[in-house]
């Protein structure tokens, strides 16, 4: 069991990996494709976060000129871009120009901020939202077999975890960008300006710094990889027992999934733990060698204003410099540091945009042509040619052939497994065929819309599924524009009225996963007026398996023969009494078509009906061996 599931775990990993390939450079289709649209919150951010960093070099410098020319009064008071006219020649009024100065930065560098905050968010938030709907609807549009193979978990993990990812580095990661690019830039030219041959003194530990960073990012790029996948699988292990909660109980499994939630958190934690440990190795090394270049530049500048140039320098050097170059040479630290993090929010993004482009460009398994014409059903006449079909390469359902009249039906009977719900869900279009034909009405199935296809056929399964919301709703769901009137009505058609009536707020009772639980009669009835409210040509009926009290099945096929005048009725029985009338019944044996005809031609002709019928009659223990 265990060997199994590592099995669908691995399979699972390499079906993603496949799709992670297929995608190229995601992060520059990330701004191509959603970038373009929201350019101008982009700009204005980019702006003001630019504006608000290079803002922040400015103190150090007037601080140091503040020095030279009033403290030590051995320098004239210059600032570049300002005019000398407007400079006041006393100590003191300097003095106050400087402090105004240095207040005014910091008022232009916090409404820069706040401008940087509201255009950085509001593009981050924008694509996050707008990436999130793209992709669900890109996910939603898949055939059924994509969603039989993947975890649900992990699809959410992706349009989760993935998605709010890409919006952390947009905002994040572009703010940190701007201060790493302003202050390396500006700090760089500003020191060169001041002294450049102190400059290659502080800048000496840049190229080790990205060195260092480098293999960091070399060592740390495959980690996050594998943390995703830890995540995804977790996520899908725990989704899995959610929704399982009721066997789990009933097979009192509690401690062996105990088990298994233990070991995929455990490997979620081993993973992230070898990650971390890489990540707390580098950052505290990254400030090591980025403070070593501050105490350098602290000594050989301290060194120059006390004795005049040391060793190979040259030139003059005054305390007004020094103040500059220890303010600022200290404000390489950081954004050094954060370049890792950076390079870190980068990779993370590459790996969460790589899923969710990889779920976004996943082929349907449908053959869709978005230009075929609608179908309009008008006979019902519904044709099977020759169609052959399997999940994988086994077929499940061989050469199968028939017609139904309009207004016929249709019975499919035959063991478990023989292939009945798959010949109704190709009717659908749920999966394409690999050989053969379907028509209605004469037309290839596959050469109209599938809306239109949809549309004109009614579904009815074993299980209704109710979504959380009213009675009404549900019985409206997939005909949105129906008045309360006809939601009565088709409950009332099906049977469903009372029962709906006697709930405690009606056809206002909340249901689905967190409401009032109807019983499976109930829901199939509430099933059953979905249908009717949707009046398809054709229907599909799969019949309950679950047992049903002979009260509430009487109520069913009540409400059955309503939705079944008048329509082109395809049905699964496994009652079969309950087909005794309806014009043909194909019997199903491991996907072939054995038997065909009306009930009494396969009662007399006595092979897998007669046998199925005399089991359900009571009239013989089993099917006998043939
Ligand atoms: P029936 O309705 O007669 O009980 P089904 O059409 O449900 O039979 O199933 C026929 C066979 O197809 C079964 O062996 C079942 O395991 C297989 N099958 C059904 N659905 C899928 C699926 N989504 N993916 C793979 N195999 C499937």
């Amino acid at each position: 069991m265990t060997n199994d599931t590592d099995l669908d775990d691995d399979s699972e990993e390499k079906t993603f990996a496949v799709q992670r390939d297929r995608v190229d450079a995601p992060i520059r289709r990330l701004f191509a494709t959603y970038g373009r649209e929201q350019w101008f919150p982009l700009s204005v951010g980019l702006v003001a976060s630019l504006a608000a960093h290079l803002l922040s070099l400015v103190p150090p410098y007037i601080l140091g000129v503040a020095v030279d020319a009033i403290f030590n009064q051995n320098d004239l008071y210059e600032l570049p871009l300002v005019p000398q006219s407007w400079i006041p020649n006393d100590p003191i009024g300097q003095f106050w120009l400087s402090a105004g100065l240095i207040i005014a930065t910091f008022v232009g560098g916090a409404v820069g901020a706040w401008v940087k905050g509201w255009g950085l968010n509001e593009f981050a938030q924008s694509i996050q939202h707008e990436i999130r709907v793209d992709t669900y609807d890109a996910m939603q549009r898949l055939d059924l077999g994509f969603f039989a193979e993947k975890q649900t978990g992990e699809l959410m993990s992706i349009l989760n975890n993935d998605v709010n990812r890409l919006e952390q580095f947009l905002n994040g990661g572009l703010n940190v960008m701007t201060m790493i690019g302003v202050t390396v830039v500006g700090v760089t030219g500003l020191l060169v300006y001041i002294n450049w041959q102190l400059a290659l003194v502080t800048l000496a530990t840049v190229p080790v710094v990205a060195v260092f960073t480098h293999k960091f990012v070399q060592t740390i790029q495959p980690k996050y990889s594998e943390v995703r996948s830890t995540v995804g699988r977790l996520n899908a292990r725990l989704e899995n027992n959610l929704g399982g909660i009721e066997v789990i109980k009933a097979s009192s499994a509690e401690d062996y999934e105990f088990d298994r939630v233990t070991d995929s958190s455990q490997e979620y934690y081993d993973t992230n733990w070898d990650a971390i440990r890489t990540r707390i190795m580098f950052f505290p090394g990254l400030q090591l060698s980025s403070g070593f270049g501050f105490v350098l530049t602290f000594v050989v500048g301290g060194l120059w204003v006390f004795n005049g140039p040391p060793l190979f320098f040259s030139g003059g050097f005054s305390i007004g410099n020094f103040v500059t170059f220890v303010f600022l040479s200290q404000r390489f630290v950081w954004p050094l540091a954060q370049f890792g993090e950076f390079i870190n929010m980068y990779q993370q993004a590459v790996a969460s945009a790589e899923r969710v482009f990889g779920l976004m460009d996943e082929p349907s398994g449908l053959d869709i042509d978005d230009d075929a014409p609608d179908l309009t059903v008008t006979d019902g006449v519904v044709t099977y040619e020759n169609v052959t079909f399997g999940y994988d390469e086994e077929s499940i359902v061989e050469d199968v052939n028939f017609t139904v009249g309009g207004g016929e039906t249709l019975a499919l009977v035959g063991p478990t497994g023989a292939g009945k719900s798959t010949v109704l869900k190709l009717l659908l279009r749920f999966y394409d065929l690999e050989t053969g034909t379907i028509r209605v009405d004469g037309r290839d199935i596959r050469d109209t819309s599938l809306v239109s296809l949809r549309k004109s056929i009614g579904y009815v399964s074993q299980e209704t599924f109710l979504f959380a919301g009213t009675v009404a709703e549900n019985v409206a769901y997939g005909s949105f524009e129906a008045t309360r009137r006809d939601v009565i009505e088709a409950a009332k058609a099906a049977k469903a009225h009372e029962f709906i009536e006697d709930l405690p707020d009606g056809y206002d009772t909340e249901v689905g996963e967190r409401g009032v639980k109807l019983s499976g009669g109930q829901r199939q009835r509430v099933g059953i007026a979905r249908v009717l409210l949707q009046d398809p040509e054709i229907l599909l009926l799969d019949e309950a398996t679950s047992d049903v009290d002979t009260e509430t099945e009487l109520h069913i096929q009540e409400s059955l023969d309503a939705l079944l005048e008048d329509r082109t009725v395809l049905a699964i029985a496994h009652r079969l009494s309950t087909i005794k009338d309806a014009d043909t019944i194909l019997v199903l044996e491991d996907g072939q078509v054995v038997e065909r005809g009306d009930h009494r031609a396969l009662i007399a002709r006595d092979g897998l009906y007669a046998d199925l019928w005399g089991v359900q009659a009571g009239m013989i223990e089993d099917i006998p061996s043939r």
